[in-house]
């Protein structure tokens, strides 16, 4: 959209495409987050309800994370694979450039007509329909709005998923502005109840993690720049569930003496995906974008292939940069 709007015409018209749509593709990112998650299923189950057809889906990996499948009440999700190869409407959802849809980013060429839904500062800004504040929290809080402007209703369901959104993107509401806690009594008078969420989301591991965690914890290394890093090795990648890899970062995070903080994860052999987080000095979007990803100030993240050592140079020179 070449056209200069505001995220307030973008949310309008955002709600005409998809009130007017019959089918309806929503797509998260890959390794599929609450927020990813929680704003297709917010919106799908919508749609769904008032009648279109509507397919969820992501890239990668297979199957959602065992804590979010149970969002999708109505079975939307539907497997990479499956997906319609053109459909009249796609939504993309949390998503910081088309590259975070991997494969299925192939559909914005395909689809009729494209809405993107985010909140990344990073985002270049793709498809038709831009619904893009860097602003929110969450991307959940910009469904939240279409689905108002569509006069859809926020069911039990449906704020469930938009709270699942809500709280992991603000860390429980650390980050959270007064909006986004209207916006969560808002969604807890809609039916979403915060103990229960909150606990599969963020507060739940198989007891056989701790000795995942203990390595993870072991291996840390605190450098005299500020960045205190640890690896996790391939075998522990596939041992664990996205849940648990992906909670090691919160846990360095709170280290007192840090800047920087990166989980360095083995995906592949020579295939490394790193999430990086902040403590308030160090804007680590820019060191993720430098490095091929992006994100937000506080958190970011980048995929790189190379040696540990390799990559771990890399966060190096960047942070020095
Ligand atoms: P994570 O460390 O995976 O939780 O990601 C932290 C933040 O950075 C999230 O908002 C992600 O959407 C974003 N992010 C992670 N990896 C990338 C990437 N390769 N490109 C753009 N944004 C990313
Ligand atoms: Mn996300
Ligand atoms: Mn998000």
């Amino acid at each position: 959209m070449s056209r200069a709007v505001t995220v307030d015409q973008a949310v309008t018209e955002a709600a005409e495409v998809l009130a007017g749509a019959g089918t309806v593709t929503l797509l998260a990112h890959l390794d599929p987050d609450a927020d990813a998650l929680g704003s297709a299923l917010a919106l799908g189950i919508a749609l769904h309800r008032r009648g279109a057809v509507v397919q969820v889906s992501f890239a990668r990996p297979d199957a959602a994370p065992e804590s979010l499948a149970p969002l999708d009440v109505e079975g939307l999700l539907v497997p990479a694979p499956l997906v319609n190869p053109a459909p009249e409407v796609l939504v993309s959802c949390d998503a910081a450039e088309p590259g975070r849809l991997g494969s299925l980013a192939r559909l914005l060429d395909t689809a009729g007509r494209t809405v993107m839904l985010d909140h990344h500062a990073t985002n270049p800004g793709f498809g038709d329909v831009q619904v893009l504040d860097p602003q929110v929290e969450a991307t959940v809080v910009l469904a939240h709005r279409v689905l108002v402007a569509m006069g859809a209703p926020i069911d039990p369901d449906v704020a469930r998923c938009l709270y699942a959104g809500l709280v992991t993107d603000t860390r429980g509401f650390r980050t959270a502005g007064p909006a986004a806690h209207r916006l969560a009594a808002e969604l807890v008078e809609a039916g979403a109840d915060p103990e229960p969420l909150t606990r599969a989301l963020m507060d739940s591991h198989p007891f056989a993690w701790f000795e995942g965690l203990g390595g993870a914890l072991e291996r840390a290394v605190l450098e005299p720049s500020g960045l205190l890093y640890t690896t996790i090795p391939l075998a522990d990648v596939r041992r664990y569930r996205p849940e648990e890899i992906d909670s090691v970062v919160e846990v360095l995070r709170t280290a007192a003496e840090a800047e920087v903080v990166a989980s360095v994860m083995q995906v592949e052999e020579n295939r490394w995906r790193v999430s990086l987080r902040s403590t308030g000095r160090v804007d680590v979007a820019a060191i993720a974008t430098a490095l091929g990803g992006g994100g937000h100030a506080m958190a970011a993240g980048f995929t790189r292939e190379g040696t540990e050592e390799e990559v771990l140079a890399a966060i190096r020179t960047a942070l020095a940069a």
